[in-house]
This record gives structure tokens, C-alpha cells and sequence, in this order.
């Protein structure tokens, strides 16, 4: 029997009696041994409730060590794992449910008579897990069942998981991610970022994302490292556990929270290695605050729902502000011309494609959208726009289809997002096109203040000193805060759409 994911992350604990999980304040532990039985409990209940492999299972559960072992559990049976936001509402998890033709839902008990009419539509079955992973009928069957279970045999192509991209243009997509597809990230990673089983990793991460899910738990696996396993980022208890840990992995708030609190200083962080950042970008200016209050440099890194991680600033070497670093180890990137997907010269702004082990199979029932994505050749063309440098480090100036073309000019946001933030006063900023009679779109600032001190006639004669006409904000707005998703990125669609009417009866 070989089962690719589990044999490699998982089957190795089976006789492990060390700590996998151990909060340093609560003195809450599970060991890696407990963990692994609890996969076999589960893959039992699962089965037992008529599951086979290559079934979808979608769950849509509070963050627990529980669910973890759902997602174990799945992979040891074969099953395919569709973690879901717990934001979700009830008619999003029925397009993802009927999408799928999920097979399984598993929801919060407080959930489950509204969702028991999702699952029926579906022919699905419901159990349910409570938020701590402790109560419900899916933690009861599972304490019935044995800890032994036959692992079913999976290789590299067949499919693991699928996680639906988060939408925020068109319907959601669901990313097949194969045994291969996350191993081999792992393994990378782990390498890279030279995880130990001395390593404590302080997750604080949502695990229904690739970050939290993939990058943080799988690592912690391979590497036989502990977690202190949070329910979610509470800034006194990340602060409390910060002195136990040695690594940590966020999106960029968690990195503004921490700057913003004055406890954060470094003797808080003696003890730590590795600070990581992902999932949406890191200003430069955070990170060389982060380095001044901490003496940490931010390991910034660059990946997405279809990909796993793509690149990554050195652990050992440079990590430079405002990069992403460079390619994985047997990854390979290029930036090419959205219109002509020719390869572009380093230096220059395009569409950033990649190819290698990592990337994604295609879009689950969505063919014509996987090939309009995954060139014949491997390369997965990312949507994100981006520069490598002379160095290699590669450089993301946003997303293609947040690209501005005002008279026929191409606009990146971020150039002029860079020179907004750099305004005494100014918090943070999103640049957005918004349509236009004259010149198709035109570009509009969004500003949030920091503080009471922000001159928006000042920033506007830097803009204009700093900047290309054609760049110039025709207006600047000011806002109390940028809408994000849970993973920190701004939102620039519900920006859009809020001021698409901005110039509707103006003719400036
Ligand atoms: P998701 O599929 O939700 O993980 O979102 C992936 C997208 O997040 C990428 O395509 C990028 O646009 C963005 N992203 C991820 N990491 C970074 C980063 N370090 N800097 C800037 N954008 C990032």
C-alpha cells in the first residue's frame, strides 16, 4: 500500500510519541501519535458513512485540531478534502456543495438545520463537528470506531484536495490539487526555510486557505515540528505565545497589529527564527519597521490557491522589501505579454506564469477556463503582474485585471500606491480605474488616514511631482478602512463597484 501524502507526512508519526500540538499557557498538548489515530477514527467514520475514494468531502468546521485530522483522514482514505471559509454563507456553501457533487458536508451543529436542506438537494450526508472539534456526530461516530485503518493507495497525480478560489471576479473556481501538488511544496519549503523538529510554529492561520492548511500544518509534518494551534489571530494571545515560539506565519496584518502594539519589541521575539509572510503584499515600510522594532527581516513569500507557493526570499541571503524573492527550487517563472504571451526581459511588467510540480491539475469541471490558464506546456499563467529584477527576485505590481488603462495609457496601481503611502499622514492607500467618458477609465485614489494629519492638497502636489500626468489621481477619497478578504487582500472589486458611478454625470 503507498499512499503519497499520507505515507509521507503522516504514517511516520503513527509510533511518535512527541508533542504535535502544545499550547505553552494553557498546557493543552496532543501528541503526533494521539493526532494520527484520530486520522484512523475519522477515515473510519467516513467510510463507514458510505465514503469511497475520489468522493469530495466538504467541511466547513471552526478551526480545530479535529479538523486537522479531518483533513488526514481524507487524505488516508482516499477522499478529496474541500475545506470551506466559515464565513460562507448558506447559498455559497450550496454552489460549492452542488458544484463538487460533494458526497459529505460536515458543518457546525449550530448550522445544521439550515444546511440539511443543502445537503439532501445534493444527495449529500451531513454530520456535524462544534467549533473546538469536540462535539457533534461526526467526533462521536469517530470515538466509536478503531484507530487502525486500512490506508487506501494514492499516487502523486491523483487528486487531494480542492479549494475554490475566492471569486472575486465570476464564480468560484475549484483548484485540483494533487498528492503530488502538495508535496512537493512541502518538501521544498521545508528545505528552504530549514524546519526542524525543534521548530515551534506559532499558527494563528485560518486552516480552509492554502496558507494555514497547506504551507504551515504540512511543513510542521514533514519537519516533525510543534504547534501552538490558535483559533485565530487575538493579538494578547499572540503576544503571550510569541516568547514560546520560534517561527510564525501571517498575512501582512498580523504584522501591522504586532508594529502597532507597543509590547512588541525584541525580547519578545528572542526566541524566534523566522517570520513569514504571504497571502497578500507586505508594504516595505512594515517590513523595516518590523526589522527596527524586532531585528527580524519578514521572509516574504508569493503563492496561490492553484499553485501552493511559488517563490520565496531567501532564508539565508537577502529577503529585500517589496520582492517576493525567488523561484522555488524546480519551479520555473517567467514574465511574458498578457496580449502575446511572449517572454518578456527581466526588467519588464507582465503576466507572471509559472511551471512545475506544484502547479494545480485545472478547475474541476471547468475545462475551457483550465485551458484558457494552463498552457499545453505546464505553464499556469498566475494573473498576477509582476517584474523579476537582475537578481532574479521577482516583484508583483498587482493583479491583471486591476491594471488601469486610462487614454489608452497602462496604469499599475501599486506605483502610485507606492507613492501615496509614502505621504506623511497617510495609513494605507488602493488605487482603482473607474469608468470614464472621455478616457475609458480614470485612475481614483483611495486613502486611509493615520491619524489626523493627512494634507490631501500636499499629497497631491507630490503625486504630481512624483508621478507621470496620465498617473495622476483624478480624485482622492478618504475612507475610516480598505474592505479585505480574510487573508488581508483589499478588495478592489467592491471599490469598483462602490465608485463605478464616481464620474457617471461629470465631464472632468
Ligand atoms: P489565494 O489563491 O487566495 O491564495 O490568492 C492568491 C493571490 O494572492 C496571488 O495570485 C497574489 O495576487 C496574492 N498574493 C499572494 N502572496 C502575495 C505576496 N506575497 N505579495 C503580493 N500578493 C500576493
Amino acid at each position: 500500500m503507498a499512499n503519497t501524502l499520507f505515507d509521507a507526512l503522516f504514517a511516520k508519526h503513527a509510533d511518535n510519541t512527541g508533542l504535535f500540538i502544545d499550547d505553552p499557557i494553557d498546557n493543552q498538548s496532543v501528541t503526533y501519535k494521539a493526532f494520527i489515530e484520530q486520522t484512523g477514527r475519522l477515515a473510519n467514520a467516513i467510510t463507514a458513512a458510505g465514503l469511497k475514494p475520489g468522493d469530495r468531502l466538504v467541511a466547513q468546521v471552526g478551526k480545530s485540531v479535529n479538523a486537522l485530522a479531518l483533513y488526514g483522514a481524507c487524505v488516508r482514505a482516499g477522499v478529496v478534502y474541500l475545506p470551506l471559509n466559515t464565513a460562507y454563507t448558506d447559498a455559497e456553501v450550496d454552489y460549492f456543495v452542488s458544484d463538487c457533487s460533494a458526497s459529505f458536508l460536515v458543518c457546525d451543529p449550530n448550522d445544521a438545520d439550515r444546511l440539511n436542506a443543502v445537503a439532501d438537494k445534493a444527495s449529500a450526508m451531513l454530520m456535524t463537528q462544534s467549533r473546538d472539534g469536540n462535539r457533534g456526530t461526526l467526533p462521536d461516530a469517530a470515538q466509536a470506531e478503531s484507530t487502525e485503518f486500512d490506508t487506501v493507495n494514492r499516487s502523486v497525480d491523483d487528486l487531494c484536495a480542492l479549494l475554490y478560489t475566492s471569486g472575486t471576479t465570476g464564480r468560484s473556481k475549484g483548484a485540483m490539487l494533487t498528492h503530488g501538488n502538495l508535496l512537493s511544496n512541502t518538501f521544498a519549503l521545508t528545505e528552504l526555510w530549514e524546519f526542524t523538529k525543534d521548530d515551534i510554529l506559532l499558527h494563528a492561520l485560518p486552516i480552509f486557505h492554502t496558507h494555514g492548511l497547506f504551507v504551515a500544518t504540512n511543513i510542521a509534518l514533514l519537519s516533525s515540528a510543534r504547534l501552538i494551534f490558535e483559533p485565530k489571530f487575538d493579538l494578547d494571545r499572540i503576544i503571550e505565545r510569541l516568547p514560546h515560539a520560534t517561527c510564525m506565519m501571517g498575512v501582512p496584518t498580523f504584522y501591522t497589529r504586532l508594529l502597532a502594539d507597543v509590547r512588541l519589541d525584541k525580547s519578545l521575539v528572542g526566541n524566534m527564527r523566522l517570520f513569514v509572510s504571504g497571502s497578500a503584499p507586505l508594504l516595505a515600510e512594515t517590513h523595516r519597521q518590523f526589522e527596527s522594532v524586532t531585528g527580524h527581516t519578514i521572509l516574504e513569500r508569493y503563492g496561490m490557491t492553484e499553485t501552493n507557493m511559488n517563490t520565496s526570499n531567501p532564508y539565508k541571503g537577502d529577503r529585500i522589501a517589496g520582492t517576493v524573492g525567488l523561484p522555488l527550487n524546480g519551479i520555473d517563472l517567467k514574465i511574458t505579454d498578457p496580449n502575446t504571451g511572449t517572454t518578456l526581459p527581466n526588467g519588464e511588467i507582465g503576466v507572471i506564469e509559472v511551471r512545475g510540480p506544484n502547479v494545480f491539475k485545472g478547475y474541476w469541471k471547468m475545462p475551457e477556463k483550465t485551458a484558457e490558464e494552463l498552457r499545453a506546456d505546464g505553464f499556469f499563467i498566475t494573473g498576477d503582474l509582476g517584474t523579476i529584477d537582475e537578481h532574479g527576485y521577482v516583484s508583483i505590481v498587482g493583479r491583471n485585471k486591476d491594471l488601469i488603462i486610462t487614454g489608452g495609457y497602462n496604469v499599475y496601481p501599486k506605483e502610485i500606491e507606492q507613492v501615496l503611502d509614502d505621504q506623511p499622514g497617510v495609513l494605507e492607500s488602493a488605487v482603482i480605474g473607474v469608468p470614464h467618458a472621455d478616457f475609458g477609465e480614470t485612475v481614483v485614489g483611495i486613502l486611509v488616514a493615520d491619524g489626523p494629519t493627512m494634507d490631501l492638497e500636499h499629497i497631491k502636489t507630490s503625486v504630481e511631482q512624483s508621478l507621470a500626468r496620465f498617473k495622476h489621481p483624478n480624485q482622492l477619497l478618504v475612507v475610516e478602512e480598505l474592505p479585505r478578504n480574510t487573508m488581508g487582500k483589499v478588495l478592489k472589486n467592491v471599490l469598483r463597484d462602490r465608485y463605478a458611478d464616481l464620474f457617471s454625470d461629470k465631464d472632468s
